[in-house]
């Protein structure tokens, strides 16, 4: 009887301490930015709140538990060590290793906590592993009724446990260091009809074209999630749409609490690095979470006015990177900013000396809107915007000429994209971010693999697909972790016939009743005008410009498109998503974003 209690009592003991070592691994690993970041959104206010209380508290958590853990266990050691019959040396060692590993451990939890910067799989591995060899040593203990073997077992079960961990960390840390870099290129205001792709005769994509293309995939109707930089570039790093960031106007900006590919870059180990030339991109909106390095030195100067070229100078940057982190893993962020007005002409070669030369937008829209202009005018203004992409192509090739010299290109995963298109005067206006017609968001998608197996991704080359798409197909290609709550899809796995993308723009905050959604579809596209209901659609294989509204004449299509914006309207833009302000608008950034045609 007196025997049956004892062994029920060390059951029991086994089991809260596999139950505490659990714990344990999963307040170390737990990635709870990403679940909060996900799960934020579904919450009524008082989860809300405690998940707020839950967040402040998580690092203490972090390390509190293996504090307590460690008082635990060696509590547990020095009372089970004297009743063991061994020499007084191995009592001493096996003490010692206790205090080492409590050490190590310890020191590794408070480093992820401060860091988060677990190497990929380590926590299942260590899980898995650890917990599976402790289990089945702490259980075959039982047979020996002695209580003092029995606890030599136990002690040798755990020893073996910590020594299982490092031994899997270790060897996991080996294997991460073949993991692809990742170059990620955005150039603002490039759309897709602008390049040599599209348009070989316009030989202003030359590099993408002839170097980087034979490489890669090539989406051809690749479209952005919003007509601006802000709302589009944050969508793009977090595969979130606008609406479900609280992303409405020139001072939101993403929340701590969205979770970015940066993060979870950082978080699989690689050193994170961006160079940024768009004022909408400082660090005040948020965008800069998660790098390592963040460098926006090319927005100054004499950008206020664009006559400034930034393209080099990200260039340049972007290589000293390059150079410096070639021998870990990156992931880089470069965005070149040049084809974004004031459009200049590098190239100087068209003798054109009309009223249009290097004016700025709002002198250009005047124009325009009095209809003051010649279509020689905006043939210039076409021929200029073509200068700019041709210059920023150059220096993007200095970029990947880069990594082919310093040996990583092969292994360097590239993702080119723009965050949205240009309006040259196609339904009356010159710039972005009043419509979502093809013009303001066909951009060019390129997506270049590590591994040529990966180019199956062709399967989409010609369905439509948008850039809330690249996270989830990048973690897939990358072999990163699942980052939960993503809307777009991982076009490794997404279903061609059953690809389905939004699209919105809404200026009720600029001042302007400017309120519009769209969702894409195979061959089609419906636009939503939310301020009238109005509805639009498109058969955009035919109608490549956009220009035939086919509502009346489709219907099938059109209800099946209206349900799902009605869905997506439901579903996404919930009340209640907050929206996260930086500061105010200083005097020089409203006269800058004035000068880039954002506030009138
Ligand atoms: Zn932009």
């Amino acid at each position: 009887m007196a025997d049956r209690k004892n062994i029920l009592k060390e059951i029991g003991y086994f089991l809260s301490l596999t139950i505490l070592f659990a714990f344990f691994l999963t307040c170390i690993f737990f990635p709870y930015n990403s679940i909060i970041a996900n799960r934020y959104l579904e919450f009524g206010f008082y989860q809300s709140i405690l998940f707020e209380i839950f967040k402040i508290f998580f690092p203490f958590i972090q390390i509190g538990i293996p504090l307590v853990f460690a008082g635990y266990f060696t509590h547990r050691t020095l009372s089970i060590l004297p009743n063991i019959n061994i020499s007084k040396t191995i009592k001493n060692i096996l003490i010692a290793f206790n205090f080492a590993v409590i050490a190590v451990g310890i020191s590794l939890s408070a480093l992820i906590a401060l860091n988060r910067n677990t190497p990929p799989g380590y926590p299942l591995l260590l899980l898995i592993g650890g917990g599976l060899i402790f289990i089945i040593i702490a259980v075959y203990s039982f047979r020996f009724t002695n209580k003092s073997i029995r606890k030599t077992i136990y002690l040798i079960a755990l020893t073996i446990f910590f020594l299982v961990t490092i031994l899997f960390s270790f060897f996991h840390n080996n294997r991460s260091s073949k993991n692809p870099n990742i170059l990620f290129i955005v150039v603002d205001t490039l759309r897709s009809d602008h390049t040599s792709l599209e348009y070989p005769e316009l030989g202003t994509t030359g590099f993408l074209k002839d170097t980087l293309l034979p490489d890669s995939v090539y989406f051809r109707k690749g479209y952005s999630n919003s007509p601006w930089t802000l709302p589009s570039i944050s969508s793009m790093i977090t595969s979130r749409y606008p609406s479900q960031l609280g992303i409405r106007n020139l001072i939101s900006k993403i929340n701590e609490a969205d979770f970015t590919i940066t993060e979870l870059m950082r978080e699989e180990g690689y050193r994170t690095g961006a160079v940024i030339s768009h004022i909408l991109l400082k660090k005040s909106y948020g965008i800069s979470q998660g790098f390592d390095y963040f460098n926006d030195r090319n927005i100054s100067g004499e950008f206020g006015n664009h006559i400034a070229i930034s393209s080099p100078g990200v260039t340049k940057d972007a290589i000293n990177f390059i150079q410096a982190k070639k021998d870990g893993k990156f992931f880089l962020f470069l965005h070149y900013f040049d084809p974004h007005y004031i459009y200049l002409d590098h190239e100087k070669k068209t003798g054109y000396k009309g009223k249009f030369r290097s004016k700025d937008i709002s002198f250009l829209r005047e124009q325009i809107r009095t209809d003051n202009y010649s279509e020689r005018d905006t043939e210039y203004l076409r021929h200029c915007y073509n200068s700019e992409i041709r210059l920023t192509d150059f220096y993007i090739g200095k970029v990947i000429d880069q990594l082919k010299r310093s040996g990583i290109y092969k292994n360097t995963i590239i993702i080119f994209t723009s965050d949205h298109g240009e309006e040259f005067i196609e339904r009356g206006w010159l710039g972005h971010s009043t419509t979502l017609y093809k013009e303001q968001t066909g951009v060019p998608i390129i997506i270049k693999p590590v591994n040529k197996e990966n180019l199956r991704l062709r399967n989409f080359e010609n369905i439509p697909v948008s850039n809330i798409d690249i996270v989830p197909t990048l973690i897939s290609m990358a072999g990163l972790k699942r980052m939960p709550g993503l809307s777009g899809k991982d076009l490794f796995s997404a279903d061609p016939d059953n690809h389905f993308f939004f699209s919105e723009v809404s200026q009720k905050e600029f001042g302007s009743d400017i309120e519009l959604v769209s969702v894409t579809w195979k061959n089609w596209k419906m636009i939503k005008d939310l301020k009238n209901n109005h509805f639009e659609l498109y058969n955009i294989n035919e109608d490549v410009e956009e220009k035939t509204n086919l509502i009346g004449s489709v219907q099938n299509i059109s209800s099946k498109l209206k349900l799902k914006i009605q869905k997506w309207l439901k579903n996404i833009r919930k009340p209640g998503v907050k929206e996260k302000k930086r500061q105010a608008l200083s005097d020089s950034e409203r006269e800058k974003l004035k000068t880039l045609g954002y506030l009138n």
